[in-house]
């Protein structure tokens, strides 16, 4: 019956392996989800990084044993066992500690405010800001002077509070041809201009040379339509 062992354990492991592999599925499952926080992902596609950790895990645990006669059954039933076990256990710790949740899945972050977007949180986020205004463009938004604030959920999806019609002010049009004709000799003599990275709005005198917020120095005019969604 050497063949049985062959198939569940393998020839050359002692039963002490099983242990081994849950050991060695904890610390992949941790360097995954430091790995994945590094990257600032919060989630891929539609899934959060805990639940592409599990269906990474689990995806090959599974193959292996299929297709790989040096891969024996038990240590992959272990693995796929602890995977499952870590991502209950990190759910429920999550559900219970905001602070712990914070860490593991992110907190909303502020990436637009006052007219200004925000790049360092932006950043943080992974979002470029082209990124950021293909995503309000998608919202029906032409400039910032419509946008009041603007976050990045927990699940990576931006959230956006617009201003009212009649609190619309000048802002940086965010249409790609508008962002690229910005030069840096633009002057608000015809009207406001705006940082063509930040927003950040001049209305009256010479725009600086370069922009305060973020040193950016190219300027586009301003527009200050309302939205029509
Ligand atoms: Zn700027």
């Amino acid at each position: 019956m050497n063949g049985w062992r062959t198939i569940f354990l393998g020839d050359d492991n002692p039963w002490i392996f099983l242990a081994e592999c849950a050991l060695r599925t904890g610390l992949m499952f941790l360097i995954a989800l430091v790995l994945f926080k590094v990257t600032g992902k919060k989630e891929v596609r539609q899934f959060s990084i805990l639940e592409l950790i599990v269906i990474i895990g689990l995806g090959s645990a599974l193959s292996d044993p299929m297709i790989y006669t040096t891969s024996p059954v038990l240590p992959s039933v272990v693995a796929m066992a602890v995977t499952l076990l870590l991502y209950w256990a990190v759910n429920k710790w999550t559900n219970r500690a905001p602070r712990v949740e914070a860490m593991v899945e992110g907190a909303v972050t502020r990436v637009f405010f006052d007219g200004i977007v925000e790049l360092k949180a932006l950043d943080t986020e992974g979002m470029s800001p082209d990124e950021f205004f293909g995503e309000l463009r998608a919202l029906h938004v032409e400039h910032l002077g419509q946008v009041k604030a603007a976050y990045v959920e927990i699940d990576g999806k931006l959230s956006v509070f617009f201003h009212p019609d009649d609190e619309v002010r000048p802002g940086l049009p965010i249409a790609p041809e508008a962002l690229a004709a910005g030069d840096a000799s633009a002057t608000p003599a015809d009207g406001p201009v705006c940082c063509g990275r930040c927003g950040y709005t001049v209305v009256q005198g010479l725009a600086p040379s370069a922009c305060p917020y973020c040193e950016h120095d190219s300027w586009v005019p301003a527009i200050s339509f309302v939205r029509v969604a």
